[in-house]
């Protein structure tokens, strides 16, 4: 049994009138931060129907989804409404997939791959299926492919290999994933096979995956790097079955503004 320490009465100083806090002084919960629907209770009375869950409540849910999806601070803003598919027919036509899967999920059979240059929109629509799920109810979940890879291997404990489960756990189980810039890292065997690993758990789990990537699937005339040169045939293979692949063109939009 815990012993108690000696409790110790010392003499304390009484405030005269003038250091007592006056009741003007005392913050009360300011009327406008409690729900003039539900007066903070989570529940709205509609008269004549019942109750039912307030709109307050729904906006939290929301928040915590939202947060729980991760999706970086400078993406804040994204959303389909703001994406800016007038420059050519293949942007609006990725903006309609997208929509699309984001308005019928769960009722969808293939998750997307947006391909394409540097700077035509394809991590805004990305992320803009993620914001149309949360607002829906379910979760998503994001990921760049640079720092999920660096987050395993930061975590990597040769010894009990616990936390590399611990940071894959939840990129395995997402429901909806969105893996951004897929191939931005040096495509060493480790990476490859990290990449199989996670594509494939996914596929066999029957789980979506939204992928972007600047890496083509035809190897350019200048020679350039493919993705199946930066994933590996493995990897590539798998998507080809879990996605539907949306290829983008056009100009740099940082360089157009
Ligand atoms: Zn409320």
């Amino acid at each position: 049994m815990r012993k108690e320490a000696p409790k110790k009465h010392s003499l304390r100083a009484v405030p005269n009138d003038a250091e007592r806090p006056k009741a003007a002084d005392i913050v009360e919960p300011s009327a406008s931060d409690i729900c003039p629907k539900c007066y903070g209770s989570g529940m709205e009375v509609v008269p004549g129907l019942g109750a039912r869950i307030c709109e307050c409540r729904k906006r939290d849910a929301h928040s915590v989804r939202l947060a729980k999806a991760r999706i970086p601070k400078r993406y804040e803003k994204c959303h389909f409404n703001s994406y800016q598919s007038t420059a050519n027919e293949s942007q609006k036509r990725a903006l309609n997939a997208c929509v699309e899967f984001a308005n019928k999920y769960p009722a969808v059979d293939h998750g997307i791959l947006l391909t394409g240059p540097v700077g035509v929109g394809k991590t805004h629509l990305a992320v803009s299926i993620i914001k149309g799920l949360t607002e829906r109810g379910f979760p998503g979940l994001f990921y760049e492919f640079g720092s999920l890879l660096k987050e395993i291997q930061d975590s990597y404990n040769p010894n009990t290999r616990t936390s590399e489960s611990g940071i894959l756990a939840p990129v395995l189980n997402a429901d909806v994933l969105v893996l951004d810039e897929l191939g931005s890292s040096k495509p060493t065997d480790w990476v490859q096979d990290t990449m199989y690993h996670v594509i494939n758990s996914r596929y066999n789990d029957r789980k979506f995956t939204i992928f972007t990537t600047n890496y083509p699937d035809e190897r350019p005339s200048d020679g350039r790097e493919t993705l199946e040169d930066r994933i590996g045939v493995r990897a590539r293979s798998r998507m080809f079955e879990m996605c539907r692949t949306i290829r983008l063109d056009g100009d740099d939009y940082r360089r157009r503004l």
